[in-house]
C-alpha cells in the first residue's frame, strides 16, 4: 500500500456511522475502549470472534467470542465475517458481519477494533469508514507497556513486537492518528473523531 490515503474533508465533521481503531500490541485499545464504554454505555462496540483462548478475566461474548478453529472456518466459509486475519502469526480473529449490518441499518453508529489486515479488507468495503491509529508515545514505552502487563511470555512478546513494527510503518494509511499517551487525553480525542461527547 502506498497510494496516499483519500481525504475525506467531512470526515472531522459529520457523525461517524463506522470506525475502526488500530494500533499496535499493547499501546492501550483496551483500556481506551473500557472508558468509551465508561463514558458512554450506549456506545455499540462489536464483539469479534477469536481462535485465541480467553485471558484471564475475558468474558466469552463480551471481550471476545472465543469459538474453536472449526467453527472459525464455518463463519468464514458461511460468509459470516465482514473481514478476519490471522494476527500475530497465530490465531484467527473476525468481525461478524451480521450485528454491523444491523447497526447500520438502523443508523446507529458503530466502532471496530482492527488488526492492520482487517482495517486494511474494512477500508476495501466501505472507504467512507473514519480509520483511526492510537500510537504509542514511543517505542520504548510500547515495549515497556508489553512487559509490564506479563500477560504473554517471551516468545509471544516477540511474535507481537514483529507485528507492531510493521502497524507503526502504515501509520500514513490512516486518516487519524491519536497518540496515548494519556488515556483521558486519548480517549476524549477518539469519542470527538466519532461524532460523541467526550464526557
Ligand atoms: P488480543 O489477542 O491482544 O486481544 O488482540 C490481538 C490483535 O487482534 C489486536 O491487534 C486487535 O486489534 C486484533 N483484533 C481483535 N479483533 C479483531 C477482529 O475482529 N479482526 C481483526 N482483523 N483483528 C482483530
Amino acid at each position: 500500500m502506498t497510494e496516499p490515503a483519500p481525504s475525506r474533508t467531512s470526515a472531522a465533521t459529520s457523525p461517524a456511522r463506522l470506525t475502526v481503531l488500530s494500533g499496535p500490541t499493547a499501546v492501550g485499545k483496551g483500556t481506551i475502549m473500557a472508558e468509551m464504554r465508561r463514558r458512554h454505555p450506549d456506545l455499540w462496540i462489536s464483539v469479534s470472534a477469536t481462535t485465541r483462548p480467553p485471558r484471564p478475566g475475558e468474558v466469552d461474548g463480551v471481550h471476545y467470542h472465543f469459538i474453536s478453529p472449526e467453527r472459525f472456518d464455518e463463519l468464514v466459509a458461511g460468509g459470516k465475517m465482514l473481514e478476519w486475519a490471522v494476527v500475530h502469526g497465530r490465531n484467527r480473529y473476525g468481525t461478524p458481519r451480521e450485528p454491523v449490518e444491523r447497526q447500520l441499518a438502523a443508523g446507529r453508529p458503530v466502532f471496530l477494533e482492527l488488526d492492520l489486515q482487517g482495517a486494511r479488507q474494512v477500508r476495501q468495503v466501505m472507504p467512507e469508514a473514519r480509520f483511526v491509529f492510537l500510537a504509542p508515545p514511543s517505542w520504548a514505552e510500547l515495549v515497556h507497556r508489553l512487559v509490564g502487563r506479563g500477560t504473554e511470555g517471551p516468545e509471544e512478546r516477540e511474535r507481537r513486537l514483529a507485528t507492531a513494527r510493521q502497524e507503526l510503518a502504515a501509520v500514513e494509511e490512516f486518516d487519524h492518528v491519536v497518540v496515548n499517551d494519556d488515556v483521558a487525553r486519548a480517549t476524549d480525542e477518539v469519542l470527538s473523531l466519532m461524532g460523541f461527547d467526550p464526557q
